[in-house]
């Protein structure tokens, strides 16, 4: 079925959501600041609205791809919004997306909150997934349309939930990518390429989803046996990872603040504990 659907901001990621949509044979309005951006568009079958007020006027289903939710103020702003569902899938913080839920309420639209999991040239494609939260039925809704840009995951009513999912998969991810090159950068300072390394790296990748089952049931029990790996062991390693990076002129930041971890693990008498024991200083007071 055609559905009518508007599409603001035209970044990488909202023109591959635009063209998934056309490809789908639904009927997409955009609107994008730099208007130039909806030009190949307009071309693969898009219509172009020329205001903010009348790409909303075209449909009651308002995508957001935008850099952050700062965006979506500065667009919609001074637009009549009322009986509109707007799908944002633009990146912030959960207290932004909160405030950002009630602002549409007050203007009488409903929120549904969306964090795309791929990069932009995978929308749509197998294996593509983009998490949702918001009011179910709202979801529910517009849910076959969505699936068209990726497997719809909905994570429940609390509109902050797709975005924390999506903060979390990033955190991990840009950590991760920070490691890979903090690492290629020390094996770098004796004047090896980075390709004689890569197997090993590869292989050291490969092996971190071993450990994840054993977190999860660390973290999730409260309980962190440490028979192999424990606090005080990987804490020396934190500590001879600074030392290597500091001797030979790296950039230190990123090793000290693993260190600071495992010292503050130590400090509070877990030494012995497993390092996913690391979770309660991670966690802060408050939780
Ligand atoms: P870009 O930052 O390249 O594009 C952002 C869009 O937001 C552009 O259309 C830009 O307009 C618009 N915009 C930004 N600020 C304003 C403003 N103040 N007023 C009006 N328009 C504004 O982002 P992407 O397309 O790459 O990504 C969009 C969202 O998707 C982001 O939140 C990103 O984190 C998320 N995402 C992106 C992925 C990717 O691979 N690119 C992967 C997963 C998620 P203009 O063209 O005029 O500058």
């Amino acid at each position: 079925m055609s559905t009518p659907l508007t599409l603001i901001g035209l970044g990488p990621m909202g023109q591959a959501m635009v063209r998934k949509f056309l490809a789908a044979g639904h009927r997409v309005t955009v609107w994008n600041r730099t208007a130039s951006r909806a030009d190949a568009l307009v071309e693969q079958g898009a219509t172009r609205a020329d205001t903010p007020q009348a790409a909303v006027d075209a449909s009651r289903l308002v995508l957001l791809s935008l850099t952050d939710y700062a965006a979506m103020h500065d667009i919609l702003g001074d637009v009549e919004l009322a009986g509109k569902t707007v799908v944002n899938l633009s990146s912030d913080t959960p207290d932004q997306t909160l405030k950002a839920a009630a602002w549409l309420a007050e203007r009488g639209a409903e929120l549904v909150v969306g964090g795309v999991m791929v990069p932009a040239p995978l929308v749509g494609e197998e294996g593509a997934y983009v998490f949702y939260s918001g009011p179910k039925d709202v979801f529910e809704a517009h849910e076959d349309v969505l699936a068209v840009i990726g497997r719809p995951d909905y994570l429940g009513e609390d509109h902050s939930l797709a975005q924390l999912f999506y903060q979390a998969q990033l955190d991990y991810f840009l950590t991760a990518l920070a490691g890979v090159l903090h690492s290629i950068a020390l094996v770098k300072t004796a004047g090896v390429p980075a390709a004689k390394f890569a197997p090993y790296l590869r292989d050291n990748l490969n092996s971190i989803s071993m450990y994840l089952d054993e977190t999860v049931r660390h973290l999730d029990s409260g309980e962190y046996p440490g028979d192999a790996a424990n606090i005080l062991m990987m804490g020396a390693t934190a500590d001879h990872i600074v030392g290597a990076s500091e001797s030979t002129g790296l950039d230190a930041g990123l090793p000290k603040a693993v260190q600071s971890l495992y010292r503050r693990g130590i400090e509070a008498g877990r030494g012995r504990e497993s390092w996913t024991a690391l979770y309660e200083v991670i966690k802060g007071k408050e939780n």
